[in-house]
């Protein structure tokens, strides 16, 4: 069985709802179990800034799939959430899934970069990934915690949902 760990994202339509959406999703898909959430937190857009604020949060779950059948899923979900893809990266959307990381596996393809490439750097990421597990070390040998200390909060505030 395989542990993986996205990091969610959304901040249109709801963000809230579509983050909760999403796990109910994952929570019901047939080759997903063990789905763990962590805290939602409110953050300020990267890029552009003429949008609204973002909802993150990360899940980890257990699953027998491949790490390219496991995107699969997660990009149906967005799908199934509306998400219309754009030219403009990092512009609005209404579901983002990233694969964080895969076991402790360094995948590099056409579609897949795990780990996750900008997740060293992501406060939004790297803040609820230690709420749900805060001995995560990557596959590199850098340690969550490590990054938590050395990441500003950037504006990153936690929320009761
Ligand atoms: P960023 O990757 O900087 O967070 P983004 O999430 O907005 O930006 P997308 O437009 O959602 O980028 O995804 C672009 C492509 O990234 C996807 O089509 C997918 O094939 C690829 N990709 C590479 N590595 C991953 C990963 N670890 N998780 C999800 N998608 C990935
Ligand atoms: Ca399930
Ligand atoms: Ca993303
Ligand atoms: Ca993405």
């Amino acid at each position: 069985m395989n542990l993986v760990y996205i990091g969610l994202g959304a901040n249109l339509n709801d963000p809230v709802a579509q983050l909760r959406g999403a796990i109910t999703a994952l929570q019901a898909h047939n080759e997903v179990s063990n789905v763990v959430v962590s805290p939602f937190y409110a953050s300020k857009p990267m890029g552009p800034q003429d949008q609204p604020d973002y909802v993150n949060a990360v899940a980890a779950f257990t699953t027998a799939l491949t790490p390219d059948a496991t995107l699969d899923v997660l990009q149906q979900i967005e799908l199934d959430y509306g998400r219309v893809r754009k030219d403009e990266r990092w512009g609005p959307r209404t579901l983002d899934l990233d694969i964080l990381l895969f076991n402790q596996e360094v995948v590099e393809t056409a579609r897949l970069t795990v780990p996750h490439y900008g997740m060293k750097v992501r406060e939004f990421v790297i803040y609820p990934l230690f709420d749900i597990a805060p001995e995560l070390v990557m596959p590199c040998g850098t340690r969550i915690a490590d990054l938590k200390q050395h990441i500003p909060a950037n504006g990153l505030v936690p929320f009761a949902y």
